[in-house]
């Protein structure tokens, strides 16, 4: 896919790497959950195309819900404000959850959105994310599954944007943007 006019990608993952790693991730879930039921909770936008993958490689019932966190809009680094823009659906109460993230950074919106679920009297929460930047990480927020890590580099595609591009990529992409030293 050919960037916008001032950016260009370069690819960090693969989208064969990607596909394994997402096959091995349902595959541990499975065994993890056998004889259990499960509530997949995908925080939009950026994991609907991780979580549709996902979902497609977990054998044990499982049920999806969906959560939206404030963004960082055209920015690229977080403001470490957090803010529910859309709840749950399902009750989440005496119910075995995973949190599916795109990517953490701060740690700062898994580490809120893990509050408020626990707090909810779930019987479980543990967090699945496809990538890691742990160089940036403010709070301490435990991964039971995670992708890749990745060094502190803004990263598009398989369902991460940039200003709500890119989405599509099959990709896991870096984003140069041309005469910005650094992405703000
Ligand atoms: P945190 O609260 O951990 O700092 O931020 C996590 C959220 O920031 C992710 O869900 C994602 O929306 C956004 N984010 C962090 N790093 C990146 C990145 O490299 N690319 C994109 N597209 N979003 C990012």
């Amino acid at each position: 896919m050919q960037a916008r006019p001032g950016e260009s990608l370069e690819v960090l993952v693969s989208a064969t790497a990607v596909e394994a790693r997402v096959r091995a991730l349902g595959a541990a879930i499975s065994r993890d959950y056998q004889g259990r039921s499960l509530l997949l909770v995908g925080i939009l936008r950026g994991s609907f195309v991780f979580l549709a993958d996902l979902i497609r490689s977990i054998d044990v019932p499982v049920a999806i819900d969906f959560m939206a966190i404030s963004s960082y809009g055209a920015s690229t680094r977080s403001s470490g404000v957090v803010r529910i823009l859309k709840d749950l659906d399902e009750e989440v109460q005496d119910r075995h959850l995973v949190v599916v993230e795109d990517i953490v950074d701060t740690g700062l919106t898994l580490n809120y959105i893990k509050s408020q679920l626990v707090a909810r009297d779930a019987a479980s929460v543990a967090i699945c994310t496809l990538l890691d930047k742990p160089s940036r990480r403010q709070v301490d927020v435990h991964l039971d599954y995670l992708g890749f890590q990745i060094p502190d580099e803004f990263v598009v595609g398989y369902g991460l944007d940039f200003d709500e591009c890119y989405r599509n990529l099959p990709d896991v992409c870096r984003l140069h943007i041309h005469g910005r030293k650094e992405l703000e």
